[in-house]
């Protein structure tokens, strides 16, 4: 007889359920999305039966137009990607804490941000910190430029 795993590990029930609907309303709407885009594009395909008479330069819009819409999808692919990741985290209690506190991320905020890795807090301070960053290296590429002039 083996242990049963309980999912979401220590997570709290209500929390781990309410994440798990969070991640696959989204994974849901994604998926409509993608289907809707590839009925669309073969519709129009259906559509034009003057497909094989377009001259060069409408041809060659129709392919940005196409390479549009397949960028599109990959992207929408690549984020159904992260959401089962996401799925995969949860199970195992690793998803919806702060990478950098371990605090519980609110709610809300992973209903905006499903792969929000931080806290509010914590993203506040980081971008904080990132600007000083930015601050302080703009000023030492100008104070090194200065001494390049000097030498
Ligand atoms: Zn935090």
């Amino acid at each position: 007889m083996s242990v049963k795993k309980t999912p979401g590990g220590q997570m709290n029930r209500d929390r781990y359920a309410e994440l798990k609907r969070i991640l696959e309303e989204r994974r849901r709407e994604i998926l409509s999305a993608v289907h809707e885009k590839i009925r669309d594009v073969r519709t129009e395909g259906a559509n034009s039966p003057t497909h094989g008479v377009l001259d060069a330069a409408e041809s060659s819009e129709a392919d940005i137009q196409d390479d549009i819409e397949f960028a599109l999808i990959q992207m929408k692919a690549e984020t159904l990607n992260k959401i089962n990741e996401a799925l995969g985290r949860l199970e195992e209690g690793l998803y919806g804490n702060c990478f950098e506190c371990g605090e519980e991320i609110a709610e809300a905020r992973l209903r905006a941000l499903p792969f929000a890795v931080r806290c509010k807090d914590c993203e506040e301070a980081r971008e904080v910190a990132a600007e000083r960053e930015r601050i302080w290296q703009s000023r030492r590429g100008g104070a090194s430029l200065f001494m390049d002039m000097s030498s």
